[in-house]
């Protein structure tokens, strides 16, 4: 008999009739001998009706209550699931994260997990129910409700299936698995069948959203293969794609896929002493206020002084910004500017560590379409440029096309 923790997000149980037919899913599993834990999303758009109402009484308000209100969504599916899963003659029960004792830190709207207590979940498997647990969601070690950052019903599946060392972790989506890039973007992208969960990671970090990043490090760091797969196909044999290690993938791509990211800000300041700790003195303050930042750039000095510019999440702008103007103030900074309309444009792929030129190629492309990079940063497996947001579809779609993407055969 297996562990299965499936996933269904926010399109797969959009309304009722999509919630009976992840229950009609679910019990098919069921009747194949296997545990069944689910993992629930909000149904599609509810998380974004809920912060319009959090924006419409108090945008800046305490982080806390806004978590209360976010987490709401999820609550509601697994509740309506298990009902559901009862009419049809199957038990049920559902957990929010609370419930479920999904203990995180007190980073509310984009908390980690640190510890699952499965006591109570392995016992309604045992009793023979399907588990039905909220999404995104967990409590800290006050009882605060906590939330894991947009798409985080992914991380609670990933964790839940490593916790009870689940055979498989299913995350059903609106498409049949992990692209090339994102097909609403590029109608020509192609179905990747396997990938290295490192090039997911890749993937994920800079910015395609089919996984949630802390989904993929989860899995990446204890090993749990995920299958991605589709929950409008009619069986169970459609296309799927599985992300697992990276060495029971036969064949090595240069280029695996572009992702992109337009929920980008970029941060200068300029005219700071160029002296030992003014990194630290620019960058300690903004990750004290835990907000991530992701490219960092900083020129060659000249004069005694220097310009720092960084890249970090649109929606944590303001703050960062506010934050920068004070350490500008403490450091005599001559100005500091912020821009809100770029985006993050990147191809990924595990071969490239064995091939020269891919960026020269990737630069090429770019420029032939009179494209300005504005930022460029590379690891051993992805290299990433900063355009301007008007760019964007018109970037991804000239990289995937100059790599041949909508072309692969795996
Ligand atoms: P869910 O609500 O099920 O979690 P998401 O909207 O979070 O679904 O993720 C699925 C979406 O991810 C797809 O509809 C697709 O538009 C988008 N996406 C982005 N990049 C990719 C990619 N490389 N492959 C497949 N889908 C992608
Ligand atoms: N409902 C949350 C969101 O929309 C979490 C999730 O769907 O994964 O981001
Ligand atoms: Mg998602």
């Amino acid at each position: 008999m297996a562990l299965i923790v499936q996933k269904y997000g926010g399109t797969s149980v959009g309304s009722p009739e999509r919630i009976q037919e992840v229950a009609k899913r679910v019990i098919r599993w069921r009747e194949r001998g296997n545990d069944v834990v689910v993992v629930l999303s909000a149904m599609s758009g509810e998380t974004n009706r809920l912060l319009g109402l959090i924006n419409a009484l108090n945008p800046e308000g305490a982080a806390r209550e806004k978590d209360v209100v976010l987490s709401t969504g999820e609550q509601v599916t697994i509740g309506l699931l298990s009902l559901c899963l009862e009419s049809m003659g199957c038990a049920a029960k559902s957990y929010t994260g609370q419930q479920a004792r999904l203990i995180t830190d007190s980073a509310h709207s984009k908390a980690r997990i640190r510890q699952i207590d499965d006591t109570k979940i392995r016992a309604d498997l045992d009793a023979g129910k399907v588990v039905v647990v909220a999404g995104f969601q967990g409590v800290d070690a006050e009882g605060n409700i906590t939330t894991l950052g947009r798409g985080g019903s992914d991380t609670t599946a990933v964790a839940l299936a490593v916790a009870l060392k689940a055979d498989e972790c299913q995350i059903y989506t609106d498409v049949d698995g992990v692209y090339t890039t994102d097909p609403r973007v590029v109608s020509d992208a192609s179905h990747i069948p396997k990938l290295a969960l490192e090039e997911m990671l890749e993937m994920a970090s800079q910015g395609s959203k089919v996984l949630q990043i802390r989904a993929v490090e989860f899995a990446y760091k204890y090993d749990m293969p995920i299958r991605v797969l589709s929950s409008f196909d009619d069986g169970d044999n459609g296309k799927s794609t599985l992300v697992t290690r990276e060495e029971d993938i036969m064949e090595e791509v240069m280029v695996r896929g572009v992702a992109f990211n337009r929920d980008e800000a970029q941060l200068t300041i300029k005219g700071v002493p160029d002296t030992p700790g003014v990194a630290f003195d620019i960058l300690g303050p903004i990750s004290d206020a835990n907000i991530e930042v992701d490219m960092i750039l900083q020129n060659v000095g000249t004069d005694g002084t220097t310009d720092f510019t960084f890249t970090i999440n649109r929606g944590d702008y303001a703050e960062a910004m506010r934050i920068l103007q004070a350490t500008g103030d403490k450091l005599g900074a001559s100005e500091c500017k912020g821009d809100e309309r770029i985006a993050k444009v990147s191809i990924v792929g595990g071969g490239m560590r064995s091939h020269a030129g891919v960026a020269s190629q990737m630069f090429k492309a770019l420029s032939k379409e009179a494209i300005n990079i504005r930022m460029i940063s590379t690891s051993e497996i992805k290299i990433s440029v900063v355009v301007d947001e008007k760019y964007l579809e018109l970037a991804v779609r000239t990289l995937h096309e100059a790599f041949k993407l909508n072309e692969t055969t795996a």
